[in-house]
């Protein structure tokens, strides 16, 4: 039991509150709701399981200084008007953005890239279609570059006057278009957030069959579902799928109705056996979705010389 107030209430699956082997890499996805007390929460959380790099959605700007000595983010913690989602001129967007953290313990290097909107960039520099949906980083070791890092959030569009009907798809493609020439250049990619779509999920109302043309539009750049999924293929008792057969989701947005939900995804280019992934407890008042931690585990010696 642990006494050290930091760790209260962090339960944490066996084994992950030990440093990760040598050449792992240990992330930690979270859509932390735009609550400012989160990031007091993220720290202790990252400190207690080692994490190197935090890749986080509807981040709002820390503003407690008492972090700022174990917090390096991006955006950067001074430029205030860039924690922000833009949606369209005539909107206010969001006061949040998808983000990334990293901490005086983290073991790589994390090079974060700029990206510009469509219509201010030249032909060959990165866009974003919303800036503040996702952001990019290359985190690296002193051994070489590791992977690309993606957050993206699956931005909620309503179109005025029919706020019941919404959808995150869209958005979802658009950024796929701004994505497609990393995704096309081979590099290791590592995209983990909250997606608002349903995978392996039957038909409700539609939202299978357009979460499905995001997964497959991912799938034709090699881009796949890594996890999180449960080990067992029980059914789990409250899961909506009702897919005794299949069913391997884990629930990481619990609805206020009482019915439970995986909308938050990591997916890869890189083989599934390279990324684990746990699905951590929900951290009531601190967010409404769960935390995933994911290891990404170094290439096996064998494989670099086999392709070399
Ligand atoms: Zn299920």
């Amino acid at each position: 039991m642990s006494t050290d107030p930091l760790k209260t209430g962090i339960d944490l699956p066996a084994g992950l509150d030990q440093a990760p082997a040598e050449g792992v890499v240990r992330l930690l996805c979270w859509n932390i709701a735009h609550r400012q007390g989160a990031w007091a929460r993220l720290l202790a959380l990252a400190r207690t399981a080692h994490v190197d790099v935090a890749m986080l959605q509807e981040a709002s700007r820390p503003r407690d200084p008492a972090l700022t000595p174990d917090l390096s983010t991006w955006p950067e913690l001074a430029d205030k008007d860039a924690w922000h989602t833009w949606d369209r001129p005539d909107s206010p967007g969001r006061r949040w953005c998808s983000a990334f953290a990293w901490f005086p313990w983290s073991r790589v290097e994390v090079e974060t890239e700029p990206r510009v909107k469509l219509s201010d960039a030249n032909w060959d520099v990165p866009t974003i279609s919303h800036p503040g949906q996702f952001a990019v980083t290359r985190v690296s070791t002193s051994t070489g570059p590791i992977a690309a890092l993606v957050s993206i959030y699956g931005l909620w569009d309503a179109m005025p006057g029919k706020r019941s009907l919404i959808f995150a798809e869209p958005c979802l493609h658009r950024s796929i278009s701004d994505l497609t020439p990393l995704l096309l250049s081979g590099e290791p990619v590592v995209i983990a957030g909250d997606l608002n779509l349903l995978y392996r999920y039957p038909d409700f109302d539609k939202w299978k069959a357009r979460s499905d043309t995001v997964f497959a539009r991912f799938a034709t750049y090699g881009v796949n579902v890594v996890g999180p999924y449960r080990d067992t293929e029980v059914l789990f008792p409250d899961c909506p799928c009702e897919q005794p057969e299949t069913c391997r989701h884990v629930m990481t947005r619990p609805d206020p109705s009482g019915q439970q939900w995986q909308l938050d995804y990591v997916l890869s280019n890189l083989f599934e056996e390279r990324l684990r992934t746990w699905v951590l407890p929900i951290h009531t008042g601190f967010s409404d979705h769960a935390p995933i931690i994911i290891d990404l585990v170094p290439e096996p010696a064998g494989e670099l010389s086999s392709s070399g």
